[in-house]
């Protein structure tokens, strides 16, 4: 008979933890050590679920890096105990968050599967139930005795993704989440279908959880008629270390004089600058066009194909190992957890 699988929820906060008080009708933010009692179907899943909760559930607007800690700590502790891990957050930043957390998770082994909700959990036309459920599926999913997901994703509406490839996509829909550059990983339906080819598959080695994220970065998103002014202002802050520039295209951006020597300077100063595109999908290919040529001469690294949300997830990465500059070029153009297509 197949081992019944043990499975750490991590209730951070975000809209999924809230539940309609029948007897007032008010919203109220759920007590998540009773969820087996609030949520009977989760007893119907052939596993165990333990539950931990931050002492104060917040907004993932508010979740700075701290928070990030905190929840890696949390399965850096529980790691041994159990089989899997369902990491429960705001909708509004669980791309940036779980991408960071990704990269923090060296050589994992188990899946960590992020999810929250539109509705609250009280909600009765809620998504949160079907999100929770299936994620716990998912984190409970072994073939052998091995897990069938061993990297972080991020489970939404149907659909499991690689966390790093993901954007949140929509304030309404149900469908909050896209994942342009890379498909998704399983597909839930009658059956749950994993697309066991696109999985990241585990090396075997100790976890080694990373705690380190520089945040003194920035994100500059170009626009037709930004100003000397304003690029100046941006790549002086002072002890600034890394910015992902956005700009147009395949990695397109003005060729005049002052924004190159602006970058340039910046770039001599050690900063490092990663061109990553405004578009939704697809890649930048620097030197694909003039306009792209000389942000390559001049040392500006190309983000390829990976989100914004990542590339500052993994900025704040690599900057905390503390990498010499052409390795730091290297290694961010290179796949660390499948969040970049070898181009
Ligand atoms: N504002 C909420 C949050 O991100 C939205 C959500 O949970 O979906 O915390």
């Amino acid at each position: 008979m197949a081992k019944k699988r043990n499975i750490l929820l991590i209730y951070t906060g975000g809209t999924i933890g809230m539940i309609k008080d029948y007897g007032s009708n008010a919203l109220k933010a759920f007590n998540f050590s009773q969820i087996l009692d609030n949520i009977p179907e989760l007893n119907q899943l052939d596993c165990n679920i333990e539950s931990i909760s931050f002492d104060e559930p917040m907004d993932s607007s508010n979740m700075n890096t701290d928070f990030y800690i905190q929840i890696a700590e949390t399965i850096e502790e529980n790691y041994e105990q159990f089989d899997g891990f369902v990491v429960l957050t705001g909708s509004d930043t669980m791309s940036y968050i779980s991408s960071a957390i990704s990269f923090m998770l060296e050589n994992l082994q188990k899946p960590v599967i992020f999810t929250g909700s539109q509705l609250p959990i009280g909600y009765l036309r809620t998504d949160a139930k079907e999100n929770l459920i299936t994620s716990i599926e998912i984190a409970s999913a072994y073939n052998n005795d091995k897990p069938i997901i061993s990297e972080v994703c991020l489970y939404f509406e149907y659909k499991l993704y690689r966390a790093n490839r993901t954007t949140k996509l929509s304030a309404e829909q149900f469908e909050a989440f896209t994942s342009m550059n890379y498909p998704p990983l399983a597909e839930s339906g009658v059956h749950l279908h994993f697309n066991e080819n696109l999985l990241l598959k585990s090396k075997g080695d100790q976890l080694i959880v990373r705690k380190n994220l520089v945040t003194d970065i920035a994100i500059l998103k170009l626009f037709p008629g930004i100003s000397a002014n304003v690029i100046s202002s941006i790549l002086n802050i002072p002890n600034l270390k890394g910015v992902v520039l956005e700009t147009y295209g395949a990695g397109n951006a003005p060729t005049e004089d002052w924004f190159i020597e602006l970058l340039s300077e910046a770039i001599e100063k050690g900063i490092h600058i990663i061109n990553v595109t405004q578009c939704s999908g697809g890649s930048v290919i620097m030197g694909h066009y003039e306009t792209s040529t000389q942000l390559k001469q001049i040392g500006v690294i190309g983000g390829k194909d990976i989100t914004t949300e990542s590339a500052v997830a993994k900025l704040m990465y690599l900057l905390g190992i503390g990498l010499e500059k052409e390795e730091f070029a290297h290694y961010f153009q290179e796949s660390l957890r499948g969040e970049i297509s070898n181009l």
